[in-house]
């Protein structure tokens, strides 16, 4: 829940863009891989940075959200150069009454025919999130992190107590960070419904989830940034692992103990250690 003043239009269009030139460094955005969307209830006025009005309607209903507005990554677009040209590669959504269309604004320099395939995750997630915590704004990155999404195609990290107790052990910001620890889905096919339920589901308990042979999901309800650093913060700790399983696994890791201990100095309720 965001506290007046909010972020103007202009400061959120260069967050985004901020966020994905990062997650494109830290090699979790190659080629167009990835997609960020915000949703946000205050009014804004989009007409300036976009102009253009069409009609869209919304992968699924949401009533609650009528008025809400969404700024969303254009289809194929590349994460590391929104921050050059936001309004070229995001486009804005205003939910009409009923929840079932939306206005769509593009800028006349848009270079997307669609809002990103993965919208209809993040709408489900935006929808989800808002509700469950009578928010007004919420943020959400899909990514695809190289070590994380590597370590999913290895079976014995494609069980969540494992994958938790393995990846929270590098760093005590990991556990501060990410309490609920990491969720995992197994493989759902792009864009499926399958997916989109998984992932709300899991994203419901936990902040980030490895998507299975794919990549991450994120999300925030206090910046876009905060989703990049949830993001980054489990591909660190996979990073980790990663080296630990290349040196022959001599790293010993937080012992369980000192995870406990830094739960108990930092107050941070978690049930995984
Ligand atoms: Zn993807």
């Amino acid at each position: 829940m965001l506290q007046p003043p909010y972020p103007e239009l202009d400061d959120l269009l260069e967050m985004i863009g901020e966020a994905g030139y990062h997650l494109a460094e830290i090699e979790a955005s190659e080629g167009a891989a990835g997609n960020i969307s915000v949703c946000l209830r205050w009014q804004i006025e989009p007409r300036i940075h976009f102009p253009i009005k069409d009609k869209i309607t919304l992968p699924q209903p949401v009533p609650e959200l009528a008025g809400a507005t969404f700024l969303v990554t254009g289809s194929g677009r590349r994460l590391r150069e929104i921050v050059d040209e936001p309004t070229a590669n995001i486009a804005c959504i205003v939910v009409n009454e009923g929840g079932e269309t939306g206005k769509l604004y593009t800028s006349p320099r848009r270079r997307f025919e669609q809002v990103t395939s993965e919208f209809n995750s993040h709408l489900a997630v935006h929808y989800d999130q808002i509700l469950a915590k009578n928010s007004n704004f919420h943020a959400v990155i899909h990514a695809q992190p190289l070590h994380l999404t590597y370590l999913s195609h290895v079976p014995r990290y494609q069980d969540e107590k494992y994958l938790n107790t393995h990846l929270l052990r590098w760093q005590p910001e990991t556990i501060i960070n990410l309490p609920e620890g990491i969720g995992f889905i197994p493989f759902r096919m792009p864009g499926s419904d399958e997916l989109v339920r998984a992932n709300v589901e899991s994203l419901h308990a936990h902040r980030v989830v490895v998507w299975a042979k794919h990549g991450v999901m994120a999300r925030s309800d206090v910046s876009v940034k905060r989703a990049a650093d949830r993001v980054e913060y489990a591909e660190t700790a996979a990073k980790y692992e990663y080296l630990n399983l290349h040196s022959g696994e001599i790293g010993e890791g937080l012992s369980v103990e000192e995870i406990r201990g830094i739960c108990e100095t930092f107050n941070v309720k978690q049930n995984i250690f």
